[in-house]
């Protein structure tokens, strides 16, 4: 796998040295060519790069020769910065969905399996033929619902998975235990997108009475690594990412926190070579007992916001409302909730901003606060502060009330 990890490093550098703007710059700066990378170790001649380096360059880290329209997109979340959009050629596509399907599968999903996935509306995939086969037919609900809703749902469908972000499953299962509720016994429980806090694991998995698999990934690279049923950490899919974990511009040592640094293999439309997560982690040498040889990480630091509480104290996820990436005109946002009914959200301005972005805003934070009565405004600043680790925390709740 080491010896397939490198070959593609090799051509991937090369190919970002002749068809890549940015990249042929910089290795020229640096006096550099395709042929000093020879494997990973070599990658530390290459600076680390930044979300925000390439926010307003995107272009030059399109490949010359790409035909854009033929591209899939996707948009990073605010939660490390700007958002960035990161094209995708089919290829990359088929490499993201088999790796993600290479989970799914090791961590028990079955082709038939009847799947409910919780996401933003705007993450709701097509349906593909082989959906109405049955296969990987996926039933999508909104975060945006009640939580009631989420319940009745499941009760009807009886899912045999149920995938999600680790906020939302946690006030599933947090409503289950309140309520009593019976005759939901899925197989299966995929968590992903968030930091995955051992009590909220610990929570959905005595709920349940099985042991939940997360994952960790990003738009930029897709899933690229999970657990197996040995919870050790995360197998990382080493055949197409490179994943370094770096402190004071050095490669730590096995259990050693670094910030996760990533390469991606498999994207020649636009190719990211050292590109900073902005999570913390660590890795290990030791093999998995499962028997899987792909190496294994752990995520240290990672996404967390606060739940918030409604004026009728009902809990909501700060996936509900955290989406202003999808809003034109805003660089950076945080949505800070001030009271339960009053919500103030900070933003910087974005190239396209105007009086528009700020109702767009606030109707996005609106559908997502489940029909209550709340006021929301909205303040231009110049600058969000990041916490310690580089990162906004998107949501943050003063109100006071302990949840988890
Ligand atoms: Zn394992």
């Amino acid at each position: 796998m080491k010896k397939i990890q490198e070959k593609k490093l090799r051509t991937i550098i090369k190919y970002a040295y002749y068809n890549v703007e940015y990249y042929h710059d910089l290795f020229k700066s640096l006096n550099l060519t395709p042929s000093d990378i020879k494997n990973v170790n070599d990658l530390n001649q290459i600076p680390i790069l930044t979300k925000s380096q390439i926010q307003n360059k995107s272009q030059k880290i399109i490949a010359c020769n790409v035909d854009k329209n033929s591209c899939t997109s996707s948009t990073t979340s605010g939660s490390s910065g700007k958002p960035l959009t990161v094209l995708f050629d089919k290829n990359a596509m088929g490499n993201i969905k088999s790796r993600h399907l290479r989970n799914y599968f090791e961590s028990g999903g079955h082709l038939r399996d009847r799947i409910i996935h919780f996401t933003n509306p705007n993450r709701f995939a097509h349906t593909k033929w082989f959906h109405h086969l049955g296969f990987l037919s996926k039933k999508y609900l909104s975060v945006f619902d009640k939580i009631d809703n989420h319940i009745s749902n499941l009760l009807d469908i009886s899912p045999d998975v149920i995938e999600g972000y680790p906020s939302i499953l946690w006030l599933i299962a947090n409503t289950i235990q309140d309520k009593n509720i019976e005759g939901l016994n899925p197989r299966l429980i995929l968590s992903t997108a968030e930091l995955l806090p051992q009590n909220v694991r610990k929570k959905i998995n005595s709920t349940f009475g099985i042991e939940m698999f997360d994952q960790y990934g990003s738009a930029e690279f897709g899933t690229f690594a999970w657990e197996c049923q040995e919870h050790n950490g995360y197998h990382m899919d080493i055949e197409s990412v490179v994943v370094e974990f770096i402190k004071n511009e050095e490669n730590v040592s096995p259990g050693e926190k670094g910030d996760i640094v990533v390469t991606g293999l498999f994207n020649f439309t636009m190719p990211l070579i050292r590109y900073s997560l902005g999570d913390v982690g660590s890795y290990n040498i030791e093999q998995c007992s499962c028997g899987r040889r792909l190496p294994l990480m752990k995520i240290i630091e990672g996404r967390t916001d606060d739940f918030l509480v409604l004026p009728s104290g009902t809990i909501i996820s700060p996936r509900n409302i955290n989406f202003l990436e999808n809003v034109d005109g805003i660089s950076e946002y945080r949505i800070i909730q001030k009271k339960p009914n009053k919500i103030l959200v900070q933003v910087t301005k974005g190239t396209d901003f105007s009086q528009k972005t700020i109702s767009l805003a606030k109707d996005e934070i609106r559908s997502g606060c489940l029909g209550e009565d709340i006021i929301i405004s909205v303040e231009i600043v110049d600058q969000i502060p990041r916490d310690k680790s580089g990162k906004i925390r998107a949501v943050v709740s003063e109100v006071k009330k302990t949840i988890i």
